[in-house]
């Protein structure tokens, strides 16, 4: 975790609400990060971001606290509008979904907003809890476009604040018409704060498509594991069999230990290992880009 340095980087000094100030005590977050530094002030004065930054850096923190934040300001202005969602986090997979809900809601556990996720299922069975109006919405782009095209959730006049996280997978998962879909449903004027770990060109695309005039922000990235941490060995095989042998060898005599990723040249031999080491008792499943997103 890249925490930031100098004077200005504590969370006291960034004009946040004592109860997220008190949620982020306990969840033990002493001082910001690199990015939370950067982005915190800039999102409060209603800046569109484009930040690089990779699970870890406390990306979900540097948008869920100024989107929060922002939210609660909304609701002390003396016309409060009903409620509504206001901030809506798109996500690539469920999986994230659910780990966001979980940092959102504890962020926000000392007020009254409130966070939901939109889950898995039926559109029909999901309309609950679009229906109870949470503050905060957090979901796929396919899951949030098929609510607001049955209706059962409208955007175009609540909606505040838009977050893309993970924008490089977003686009990696074939998720680009559904959000260009969902930007049709949206107000004409809101903010918006786009976190990619990478800024690919279909990244950039995007940012035109979002962003109103951002702030890029590439924070300093925490450095990759150094010689201390990271071991690279080199076994030479001589024929293909024997390289299954030794990798077998390797896992049953638990000299690789914990969960092992296995790079292989193409789908045939994907499956061919899989295969292979189920036979020798080792649990292992296939990652190719064949499988349909959601089960990848
Ligand atoms: P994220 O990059 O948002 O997935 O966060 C990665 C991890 O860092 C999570 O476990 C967070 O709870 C933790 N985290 C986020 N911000 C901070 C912080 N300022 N200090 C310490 N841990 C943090």
């Amino acid at each position: 975790m890249a925490a930031a340095e100098g004077p200005a980087a504590r969370f006291e000094h960034m004009g946040l609400d004592p109860r997220l100030l008190r949620a982020v005590a306990e969840l033990g977050w002493g001082s910001p990060t690199s990015i939370q530094a950067e982005a915190i002030p800039l999102a409060l004065e209603g800046r569109d971001l484009l930040v690089r930054a990779r699970t870890g850096s406390g990306k979900t923190g540097a948008y869920g606290l100024p989107v929060l934040q922002l939210l609660l300001r909304g609701r002390e202005a003396p016309q409060a509008l009903p409620q509504a969602v206001r901030a809506l986090v798109l996500v690539p997979s469920r999986e994230l979904a659910l780990q966001v809900l979980r940092c959102l809601r504890r962020l926000a556990a000392a007020t009254d907003l409130r966070v939901a996720e939109l889950g898995d299922g039926d559109p029909a069975a999901l309309r609950p809890v679009v229906a109870a109006q949470p503050d905060v919405l957090v979901g796929t782009p396919g899951r949030v476009l098929a609510q607001v095209t049955a209706r059962s959730l409208v955007l175009r006049h609540s909606l505040e604040l838009l977050v893309l996280d993970e924008a490089d997978l977003l686009l990696g998962f074939g998720c680009l018409e559904d959000i260009k879909a969902l930007l049709c449903h949206l107000p004409k004027i809101y903010q918006a704060l786009l976190m990619s770990a990478t800024f690919s060109p279909d990244v950039e695309a995007l940012k035109e498509l979002v962003l109103h005039n951002p702030v890029r922000l590439c924070p300093a990235q925490a450095p990759l594991p150094g010689p201390a941490q990271l071991q690279q060995l080199v076994l030479r095989c001589g024929t293909a069999e024997d390289k299954v042998l030794v990798l077998v060898a390797l896992l049953r005599l638990r000299v690789l230990r914990g969960r092992a990723l296995l790079f292989v040249s193409s789908l045939p031999r994907c499956y061919r290992l899989k295969l292979l080491l189920e036979q020798f008792g080792i649990g292992a499943c296939a990652l190719n880009p064949e499988l349909p997103a959601r089960s990848r």
